[in-house]
């Protein structure tokens, strides 16, 4: 491997690992380290970076898709910065003798503690805090697209799963994962909406779309952008 850079005409450089191999094809594909290319032996210089120019689009495509799923663990530290609806929220976190208490002020989610060095018990608060908005969203957008499917309000519970968003059983409650609090409106009424169009049909019928689809028309679009917005949304 040899680490090589690729300049593309407007100027940006585009670092990569070049691997010269027995082959007659230029393969690219991009890994955790970046972009890495698997040339032929014998390639000259300039066209090895004539196919690259081609394939920019498709490379600097890759490289944002890899940078927007590199999710960073979170430290509990002032500073950190979390989503909330969609939005960048910034974690503030204040020593007081008194009480302790949490409250989001514009896109600072302020936390009182005795100890600002406990990042465990700023942990621990935060996510309460998160389950708490969860629960008091997710139940009012639970009234509002149930009254538009015309069926009763069901029970709403929250969970913690680790790969569904949103279940509904056959006692007719849904199930919401918190983790959506983070996401946007749109993907948040999306499973919603998924979830309550399962009180009509108990499957993943062309039926069940039908109902989904006169509930949230735009649910094609959203279920992309929720699959994108996964990796962020389980970093908390
Ligand atoms: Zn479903």
């Amino acid at each position: 491997m040899m680490l090589q850079t690729l300049t593309l005409a407007d100027g940006q450089q585009i670092p990569y690992q070049l691997s010269l191999r027995p082959r007659r094809t230029v393969g690219l594909k991009i890994t955790q380290d970046g972009l890495v290319v698997h040339a032929p032996k014998r390639i000259v210089v300039h066209q090895l970076n004539q196919i690259l120019q081609e394939k920019s689009t498709w490379i600097l495509n890759k490289l944002a898709l890899r940078e927007a799923n590199t999710v960073t663990p979170v430290c509990w530290q002032a500073g950190e910065n979390m989503l909330f609806l969609g939005q960048d929220i910034t974690l503030q976190v204040i020593e007081s003798k008194g009480k302790s208490k949490i409250m989001l002020v514009g896109n600072i989610l302020n936390v009182v503690v005795k100890d600002a060095h406990n990042l465990t018990l700023v942990g621990k608060k935060v996510m309460q805090w998160y389950q708490q908005e969860a629960y008091d969203d997710f139940v009012r957008r639970v009234e509002i697209f149930a009254t538009k499917l015309g069926v009763t309000p069901p029970l709403v519970k929250l969970s913690n799963a680790q790969s569904r968003w949103g279940s509904c059983n056959s006692l007719g409650q849904v199930r919401l994962n918190w983790r959506l609090i983070q996401a946007t409106p749109q993907v948040i009424n999306y499973v919603v909406c998924h979830e309550l169009a399962h009180l009509k049909e108990m499957n993943h019928s062309a039926r069940f779309y039908a109902v989904l689809a006169q509930l949230f028309p735009n649910y094609d679009n959203a279920e992309k952008q929720l699959k994108q917005l996964s990796p962020q949304l389980h970093r908390l």
